[in-house]
């Protein structure tokens, strides 16, 4: 019995490195996503998330100090892989709608990724009987989530469309109002399915924060 406590603890442990390692790598992709952008409203929401990764930073440090760890980073190659995707895509597309939808894509595979991470990381810090690193986790979840709704609400709200004609400047407009497209509702956003899982996955989880900052952290985010 206590021999498989150590076997979750030391996974939980390896993971939160891989994670810790998988932020740092976010701090310095996100200022390039965010260069890369055209729409102002875009730029604006990798920002913001730019700052929140921040937080989620120095939330790991604690975790780490509260679980009297190391919390020196593992390589996280998953992170690596997304990161070095959205890379090449800056590299290879001209400014533009297009490529704005294109970052959208790739800071949501980022998003996913990070919520499937702290998804298995508290439910094990739940196991471990560890509520206080399940608070912190649970505020981080919270914050991807918003951030992957946010990026879904800029998709559907007019970059996909303007990426359909290669429009340079129309993501500019792109906020709750729809009602000037021209070309119509027929097509449906590429990343529908983005909005998709995180519905599944707030499911999931929401219930669990009862006294956490659920509906702050995703204010924060979804006001902007
Ligand atoms: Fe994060
Ligand atoms: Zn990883
Ligand atoms: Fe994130």
């Amino acid at each position: 019995m206590a021999s498989e406590e150590t076997t979750l603890r030391s996974l939980f442990i390896d993971e939160l490195r891989d994670v810790h390692h998988a932020e740092r790598q976010l701090l310095k992709a996100l200022p390039k996503l965010a260069k890369a952008a055209t729409s102002p409203q875009l730029r604006a929401a990798i920002e913001n998330h730019l700052g929140e990764t921040e937080e989620q930073v120095s939330r790991l440090e604690q975790v780490f100090e509260l679980l009297e760890e190391s919390g020196k980073p593992k390589p996280c190659a998953g992170m690596q892989g997304i990161v070095e995707e959205g890379s090449d895509l800056i590299e290879e597309e001209d400014k533009g709608a297009a490529l704005d939808a294109g970052i959208i894509a790739s800071a949501q595979r980022a998003e996913h990724y990070e919520m499937a991470v702290y998804g298995s990381l508290i439910a094990w810090a739940e196991a471990l009987g560890e509520d206080e690193v399940v608070k912190l986790l649970q505020e981080t979840l919270d914050e991807e989530k918003a951030a992957d709704e946010k990026l879904t609400t800029l998709a559907e709200a007019g970059i996909n469309e303007a990426a359909k004609s290669g429009a340079e400047d129309k993501g500019a407009e792109a906020d709750e109002e729809d009602d000037e497209d021209e070309s119509g509702p027929t097509a449906r956003p590429a990343v529908r399915s983005g909005s998709t899982g995180t519905g599944a996955s707030r499911g999931g989880r929401a219930a669990m924060s009862a006294s956490g900052r659920n509906g702050s952290g995703k204010g924060r985010s979804g006001s902007r």
